[in-house]
Protein backbone atom coordinates (compact mmCIF):
# COMPACT_ATOMS: atom_id res chain seq x y z
CA UNK A 1 0.00 0.00 0.00
CA UNK A 2 1.68 3.30 -1.00
CA UNK A 3 1.26 6.19 1.05
CA UNK A 4 -0.35 9.50 -0.50
CA UNK A 5 1.03 12.56 -0.39
CA UNK A 6 -0.48 14.68 1.97
CA UNK A 7 -0.70 18.80 1.74
CA UNK A 8 -1.89 21.37 4.02
CA UNK A 9 -4.47 23.60 2.77
CA UNK A 10 -3.55 27.16 3.31
CA UNK A 11 -7.45 28.11 3.87
CA UNK A 12 -8.47 25.90 6.90
CA UNK A 13 -4.74 24.41 7.51
CA UNK A 14 -6.16 20.79 7.84
CA UNK A 15 -3.68 18.21 6.06
CA UNK A 16 -5.58 16.12 3.64
CA UNK A 17 -4.92 14.19 -0.07
CA UNK A 18 -4.02 16.77 -2.29
CA UNK A 19 -6.62 14.87 -4.94
CA UNK A 20 -9.38 16.55 -2.43
CA UNK A 21 -7.96 19.78 -3.45
CA UNK A 22 -6.74 22.57 -6.07
CA UNK A 23 -3.41 23.75 -6.14
CA UNK A 24 -2.27 27.18 -7.08
CA UNK A 25 1.52 28.45 -8.26
CA UNK A 26 2.40 31.90 -8.08
CA UNK A 27 3.46 33.58 -11.21
CA UNK A 28 4.86 37.10 -11.09
CA UNK A 29 3.51 37.64 -7.65
CA UNK A 30 0.26 36.36 -8.88
CA UNK A 31 -1.90 33.42 -7.93
CA UNK A 32 -3.09 31.22 -10.66
CA UNK A 33 -4.53 27.84 -10.55
CA UNK A 34 -2.75 24.96 -11.63
CA UNK A 35 -5.63 23.04 -12.47
CA UNK A 36 -3.08 20.05 -13.89
CA UNK A 37 -1.36 20.25 -10.41
CA UNK A 38 2.13 19.63 -12.03
CA UNK A 39 3.03 23.53 -12.92
CA UNK A 40 6.66 24.11 -11.66
CA UNK A 41 7.49 25.99 -8.37
CA UNK A 42 5.98 26.02 -5.26
CA UNK A 43 2.49 25.36 -4.83
CA UNK A 44 -0.68 26.24 -2.40
CA UNK A 45 -3.46 23.94 -1.80
CA UNK A 46 -7.02 24.80 -1.12
CA UNK A 47 -10.05 22.67 -0.75
CA UNK A 48 -12.77 23.58 -3.19
CA UNK A 49 -14.80 25.11 -0.44
CA UNK A 50 -16.08 28.65 -0.08
CA UNK A 51 -14.34 29.44 3.09
CA UNK A 52 -11.18 28.23 2.53
CA UNK A 53 -10.91 29.82 -0.94
CA UNK A 54 -11.79 33.39 1.40
CA UNK A 55 -9.31 32.55 4.08
CA UNK A 56 -6.62 31.57 1.33
CA UNK A 57 -7.05 34.68 -0.71
CA UNK A 58 -7.11 37.22 3.35
CA UNK A 59 -3.72 35.31 3.93
CA UNK A 60 -3.06 32.22 3.48
CA UNK A 61 -1.78 32.42 0.44
CA UNK A 62 0.77 35.20 1.18
CA UNK A 63 1.44 32.46 4.43
CA UNK A 64 2.29 30.01 1.89
CA UNK A 65 4.38 31.68 -0.54
CA UNK A 66 6.08 34.05 2.12
CA UNK A 67 5.10 37.23 0.00
CA UNK A 68 2.31 39.88 -0.80
CA UNK A 69 0.69 37.97 -3.46
CA UNK A 70 -2.02 39.22 -5.71
CA UNK A 71 -5.48 37.04 -6.54
CA UNK A 72 -6.68 37.67 -9.86
CA UNK A 73 -8.74 34.51 -10.35
CA UNK A 74 -11.63 33.42 -7.82
CA UNK A 75 -12.57 30.00 -6.78
CA UNK A 76 -15.06 29.63 -9.49
CA UNK A 77 -12.15 29.95 -12.34
CA UNK A 78 -10.22 27.39 -11.17
CA UNK A 79 -12.42 24.38 -11.56
CA UNK A 80 -11.07 21.94 -13.42
CA UNK A 81 -11.52 21.63 -17.52
CA UNK A 82 -12.79 18.78 -18.68
ZN1 LIG B 1 -9.47 23.75 3.47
Amino acid sequence: MTRRPQRTCVGCRRVDDPAHMRRYVLVDGVVVADPTGSAAGRGAHVHPDDECWRRAVAGGFARSFRQRVRVECSESDSSPTR
